[in-house]
């Protein structure tokens, strides 16, 4: 398993071209504004800073690299939820987003953030759709497990991973409930996160 905590920024980047190289494994984080993310990524990482640097002004449209080891990233990707922008701004974002998705080989799955307090939003919806296409696995984390007793809270898990079904997407998604406060599926997290971060050895796989 990676140690998650030694996660160091590594940079910034605008667009596709600005990525560091396509090498190696990533997991991006999405989720619109409020869900929890920074929260998550702290609780993962116990790093405070990290999750911070993505609210950083200036860094809000862009994609956050940080760097778990020579070969695996967590990126943040915080412009997907961030409402106060133009349109144009926004159409910007979702044509880089679109390119990331389609076109970063490192790129193994990613962890979509969201109340699990709601129903899935059309934001959420799209960007499964996205990923489905792309063919890129989602992880939805079921944030702030916490606000809810544990049957409600798991009648909800299993309320959306249902709907997800009727979509044609039990495929593309798994789920789990998450709370940052409780450090509640953190394991489980980490689980998901190890599995997807497996660098495969190029000697080993000529074999
Ligand atoms: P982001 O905008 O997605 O990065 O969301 P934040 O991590 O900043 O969280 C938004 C708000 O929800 C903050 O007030 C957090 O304290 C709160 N929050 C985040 N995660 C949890 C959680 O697991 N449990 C509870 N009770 N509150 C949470």
């Amino acid at each position: 398993m990676p140690s998650f905590d030694r996660a160091a920024f590594l940079l910034s980047a605008p667009s596709l071209k600005q990525c560091p190289p396509d090498l190696g494994a990533e997991v991006a984080f999405v989720g619109r504004s409020n869900a929890g993310k920074s929260s998550a990524i702290n609780a993962l990482t116990r790093n405070g800073k990290l999750a911070r640097t993505s609210k950083t002004p200036g860094r809000t449209q862009l994609l956050n690299f940080f760097e778990l080891d020579s070969e695996r990233r967590l990126v943040d990707l915080p412009g997907y939820g961030y409402a106060k922008v133009s349109e144009r701004i926004k159409l910007e974002w979702q044509e880089n987003l679109t390119q990331y998705l389609e076109e970063r080989a490192s790129l193994r799955g990613l962890i979509l953030l969201a109340d699990v307090r709601l129903p899935l939003q059309p934001f959420d919806l799209n960007f499964i759709d996205w990923a489905h296409q792309a063919g890129i696995p989602v992880h939805l984390l079921l944030t702030k497990a916490d606000k809810l007793k544990r049957g409600p809270a798991n009648s909800n898990l299993l309320k959306i991973m249902a709907g997800l079904k009727n979509l044609g997407l039990e495929e593309t998604v798994t789920g789990q409930l998450f709370s940052s406060t409780k450090k509640t599926g953190l394991e489980e997290l980490k689980t998901q996160l190890t599995e997807w971060l497996e660098v495969i050895n190029p000697d080993q796989e000529e074999d």
